[in-house]
């Protein structure tokens, strides 16, 4: 069993408070990724898992075991680092099992273990290379084989891929869902690549400030996020704000010219933000009933999508994401942004989501 929990982990350095009172529950087998905002604690959280970083409060357990004062090479997980951290003086094999071979495991094991390896990552013709003589794929696949050899109960990678170019991403991407399908390790991933936290992870932790956000699903957090912050960080190109006002009498929102709804609960909520994603909003005729009044800033073409600016107001430009071309739209020409109930996010003062 390789659960992960975290009981009110907090680490400072300094008089500077990285991570604040985390608690996380990760489940055997899960595949969780970390995202955030650059500095938001994620490899620092990530560290602590691993016993690389002494917490300053709290407590870890790993397999229901607490580890906290664990020594890092005691608690049975595997890191594998943006800089593959290879030894460059030793080819890939001895690369992959020079950790077996400290550890005095048996030739033949060894040997069975490299075979293994090397087929599940498909690097059985580079075993005699050096690193130096490896693309920067090949040497990520170099460093996640050498920690698929100690047959770890936890996995912990820290932005393993930001070294690659985009189609070495996505293919590396691939293989790591693939490895964890096949193996069914915990597996815990630290990026800032949304796509890559969307499409790896059983579920997403957002940090920010040395705070969980929210954690869940993919889909939870992309369809029902908490707060404004999670709302804003998960899409691309992300949720379109605009600032609200409610009429206490009438229930009825203000906001973006042309925009206005009547809330069911003016009581218990009290909006003062309004979020659509810019997949939610078509570019319609200036005029139409129930649109958002804007202006055609600029298109971009991006082959197989468009995404629109149009200038709501003073410095408020959103963005809409089409599938039709952009082409007959003329900088500066007023427009209309046509959206849908079931679409409108609203939040609170304090950005917490509320029902429309
Ligand atoms: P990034 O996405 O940029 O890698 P991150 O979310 O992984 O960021 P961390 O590396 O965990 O962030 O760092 C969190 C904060 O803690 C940062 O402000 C960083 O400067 C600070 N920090 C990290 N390690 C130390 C250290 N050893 N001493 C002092 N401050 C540190």
């Amino acid at each position: 069993m390789a659960s992960v929990t975290l009981k009110e982990v907090s680490k400072s350095f300094g008089a500077f408070d990285v991570l604040q009172s985390i608690d996380l529950t990760i489940e055997d087998g899960e595949f969780i990724v970390f995202v955030g905002p650059s500095g938001c604690g994620k490899s620092t959280l990530l560290r602590t898992i691993a016993g690389l970083v002494p917490v300053s409060n709290g407590d870890v357990f790993i397999g229901g075991e607490l580890v906290t004062d664990v020594p890092a090479s005691k608690r049975g997980i595997a890191f594998v680092f943006q800089s593959y951290a290879l030894y460059p003086h030793m080819n890939v094999a001895r690369n992959i099992s020079f950790a077996l071979e400290t550890a005095r495991m048996a030739k033949a094991e060894i040997r069975q273990r490299l075979m293994k390896v090397a087929d599940m990552l498909k690097i059985g013709h580079l075993l005699d290379r050096r690193p130096k003589q490896l693309s920067g794929g090949q040497r990520q696949r170099v460093a996640i084989g050498r920690a698929l050899v100690s047959q770890p109960q936890l996995f912990l990678f820290d932005e393993p891929l930001s070294n690659l170019d985009a189609d070495l991403r996505m293919e590396m991407r691939f293989e790591i869902a693939k490895l964890h399908a096949e193996i069914g390790t915990t597996m815990i991933y630290v990026t800032h690549d949304q796509t890559e936290a969307m499409t790896l992870a059983d579920r997403i932790v957002i940090l920010n400030h040395g705070r969980i956000e929210q954690v869940g699903t993919p889909r939870e957090l992309y369809d029902r996020p908490a707060n404004r912050f999670v709302a804003g960080f998960l899409g691309s190109p992300r949720m379109n704000f605009a600032p609200i006002s409610v009429d206490v009498s009438s229930g009825i929102l203000q906001g973006p010219p042309g925009f206005s709804f009547a809330i069911s609960n003016t009581g218990n909520s009290n909006p003062a933000t309004l979020g659509l994603r810019p997949e939610a909003l078509r570019i319609v005729e200036a005029g139409t009933p129930q649109s958002i009044r804007g202006t055609f800033e600029r298109g971009e073409d991006l082959g197989y999508e468009h995404i629109a600016h149009v200038r709501i107001s003073g410095d408020l430009i959103w963005t809409v994401r089409s599938t039709e071309p952009l082409s007959r739209y003329v900088p500066g020409e007023p427009v209309g942004l046509g959206w849908q109930i079931k679409d409108l996010y609203l939040f609170d003062e304090a950005g917490t989501r509320v029902d429309a």
